[in-house]
């Protein structure tokens, strides 16, 4: 029996060896992780205890005896004078408060060890050796014995000195630390290889690793990587001080930047306060951290306790949560935004990652479905960091069930059953549905009441959303029928509210054909294409009987507005509710313009800049309403700007117009300029 259980602990041994072989092979050598670290650190834990529990089976060559994986043989390989190690971990207090009580008992010692606390960066360790001060060579961990030589990247790195300050340092002197890649410098790295449908990373610490190991060190150039130093070591020529955190202290002053969070801890107890309140601190910080790593402050303490195999028995990595878990795309479903979007929304089984149980992750649109190649039934990686939607951001291919099922985009809102288009040069797909589709309703609703559109005063979101929540609306013609007893009930609305409210309906029933066109909400009709339709057509029925090609004759109407202008208006439903609208009294004066050709741009060929603070109006908004007169509203000033508009608070641009001798508006003439052109 005895001899059956080691039997399977000893094949459990094997197979645990191997995978984490495999995945350190991914990991470091290849930086193609394909399992989440939180899963790899379970199977590490997993070897360790049967090691503990059959000290007489532990190899030389197990993982557990051993630091990261053999260097990449593109590089020259160097072995480092003195091993690189790796940490050991802790997951929980008490993890920690055994690995106090443990240096007390080899160092029999009875009084409180002085910590030093860091936190632990998520990058790739760099071994920086540094002649009379001169940086010579840069190595990678490697198996912590040999690295790969990466100088020609690493002086790339702009927070890496190639010369140290000072000249009280010694004459050789290895620095060591973490280049990481901060999260802002990953998030634009990842949007820009996705616009250019190039390698998208997983992760800032997956980024790092791979703009770090470039062949080509112009690459590695162009990537926002930085270096955080936490310890030195060869060094010769000089005496170093007598505790860490003071080592840290000259290395600031010889030109490395100095960790914003590194504190010292009288106790363990104090660590675990600061882990703690770091934890706290971690999605506000600027780079992602995995943990935080302790080290006793004295180096006489250290050289005391001294190394095991692949660890320093000074020093623990206590680590947070895992920002990246494992677990199986059960279904996707797609989702209808406020403005028709449809979003495809992965259904997973329940996973607790970033500190909280996760079963829903967007999957964004078509192309980062095909990206990841996912399907369903897949094992995916979900990563949650901080506020950010959970994410997809791999597929665990070698999983992947005979069964898994490819992803099928509906071609008709899930929501209401209208066409469901694709938009050309983009991934996305939407909802034709317009005024009917109740998942598009409270925003379409929104933007029919907004001062551009019908201008329906005290119409806010916060009303909005209650007449919808409570059905009282389902449609804008609706709003027209609404009685002064519904109103009076609402929440936060007394009868002078509900009687503004109807006041301010039917002040806005008279209104101007353009501003009824842009109330409609039809796709990519802003208020200039509005203003456009409405003086090219003059009447409401012209446009809605208007075919694609007609609708091209309309300054700024392209083939994509012309068809979606066309889709809003063959749907029954926006015509009903058009016809409604008209029935309950909203009107405004026609003209017949078949006649007509021109649209009137009385500023056509002006460029106009705008500077300084408006009152009337935001800077935005006046730029739209010259848009909508022809003119183009630049962002500086030059000889072919033909004239500014300047508010209080005018600087450099104002300046400039002054001396190339460019006509200057203040806002009281923008706004007879305007008032002089507006055909409304
Ligand atoms: P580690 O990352 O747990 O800790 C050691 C490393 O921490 C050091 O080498 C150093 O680079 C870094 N570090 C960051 N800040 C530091 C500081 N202030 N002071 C000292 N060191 C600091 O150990 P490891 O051996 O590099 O890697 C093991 C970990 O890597 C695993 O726990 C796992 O998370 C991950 N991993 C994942 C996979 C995978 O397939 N997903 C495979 C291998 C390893």
């Amino acid at each position: 029996m005895v001899q059956q259980t080691s039997g399977s602990a000893s094949a459990e041994l094997n197979r645990l060896r191997d995978e984490i072989n495999r995945y350190n092979y991914q990991y470091y050598v290849l930086d193609e992780p394909t399992v989440p670290d939180a899963e790899y650190d379970r199977l590490f834990q997993q070897l360790k205890a049967i090691e503990q529990q059959h000290p007489e089976w532990i190899t030389p060559d197990s993982p557990s005896q051993r630091v990261g994986a053999q260097p990449l043989a593109s590089f020259t390989t160097v072995a480092h004078e003195k091993p690189m190690l790796s940490l050991d971990n802790a997951f929980a207090d008490d993890d920690l408060i055994a690995f106090d009580k443990r240096l007390k008992d080899r160092l029999g010692f009875d009084g409180s060890i002085e910590y030093a606390c860091e936190p632990k960066l998520d990058g790739i360790a760099i071994s920086l050796l540094y002649e009379d001060g001169l940086l010579v060579r840069a190595l990678t961990r490697g198996d912590g014995l040999n690295g790969e030589d990466i100088t020609a990247n690493v002086r790339t790195i702009k927070s890496v000195p190639l010369k140290l300050y000072g000249d009280d340092y010694p004459s050789r002197l290895e620095v060591r630390g973490e280049i990481f890649m901060p999260k802002a410098g990953f998030a634009a790295l990842n949007e820009a290889a996705r616009a250019a449908d190039e390698k998208v990373f997983v992760n800032p610490r997956n980024a790092a690793a791979g703009s770090l190991r470039q062949l080509d060190s112009r690459i590695t150039a162009r990537r926002p990587l930085q270096l955080c130093a936490y310890s030195v070591g060869i060094h010769e020529g000089q005496a170093l001080p007598a505790k860490h955190t003071d080592i840290l202290h000259h290395l600031k002053r010889w030109g490395f930047a100095p960790n914003d969070q590194l504190k010292t801890a009288q106790s363990i107890d104090e660590c675990i306060a600061y882990h703690q309140a770091l934890g706290e601190k971690r999605d506000s910080l600027a780079y992602d951290i995995d943990g935080v790593v302790f080290k006793v402050n004295a180096i006489t303490q250290q050289e005391t306790l001294g190394f095991v195999s692949r660890a320093p028995r000074w020093a623990i990595a206590y680590k947070f949560p895992a920002q990246e878990e494992m677990t199986t795309l059960d279904a996707v479903e797609f989702q209808v935004g406020r403005t028709g979007s449809i979003t495809p929304v992965a259904r997973l089984a329940p996973v607790f990652v970033g500190g909280v149980t996760v079963s829903n992750a967007t999957l964004h649109n078509r192309d980062e479905i095909a990206r990841l190649d996912v399907r369903v039934g897949d094992t995916v990686i979900v990563r949650r960091a901080g506020d950010v939607i959970p994410q997809v951001v791999a597929v665990v291919k070698e999983r992947r069930p005979d069964d898994a099922s490819e992803i099928v985009f509906p071609s008709e809102c899930p929501i209401c059953g209208s066409p469901a288009t694709e938009v050309p040069g983009e991934a996305a797909i939407r909802c034709e549905g317009g005024l009917i589709c109740p998942a598009q309703r409270k925003e379409a609703i929104r933007h029919f009441a907004s001062r551009k559109a019908m201008d329906i005063d005290g119409l806010g979101d916060k009303l909005v959303e209650q007449l919808v929540d409570k059905s009282l609306i389902t449609t804008v013609a609706d709003l027209f029928s609404l009685t002064r007893e519904q109103l009076a009930g609402l929440e936060r609305m007394g009868e002078k509210s509900a009687d503004n409210l109807l006041l301010a309906l039917e002040t806005s029933k008279t209104t101007s054909l353009a501003r009824f066109i842009y109330a409609l909400g039809i796709r990519e009709v802003g208020e200039a294409t509005a203003r456009n339709l409405s003086a090219h057509f003059g009447q409401l029925d012209a446009l809605a009987a208007a075919d694609e090609e007609t609708l091209q004759g309309v300054d700024d109407v392209g083939p994509v507005v012309a068809h979606f202008i066309r889709d809003f208006f063959v749907e029954p439903e926006n015509i009903e509710i058009i016809t409604r609208l008209r029935a309950l009294g909203v009107n405004w004066p026609e003209t017949d313009k078949s006649a007509e050709v021109d649209i009137p741009q009385p500023l056509a060929d002006q460029t106009v800049v705008i500077t300084g603070t408006l009152e009337s109006m935001s800077r935005d908004e006046a730029g739209e309403q010259l848009r909508a007169l022809g003119a183009k509203v630049a962002g500086s000033v030059s000889k072919k700007t033909s004239f500014i508009v300047a508010g209080p608070g005018a600087g450099s641009k104002l300046t400039k117009a002054e001396a190339l001798g460019v006509e200057v508006l203040d806002e009281a003439a923008l706004v007879a300029l305007l008032a002089q052109h507006s055909n409304e």
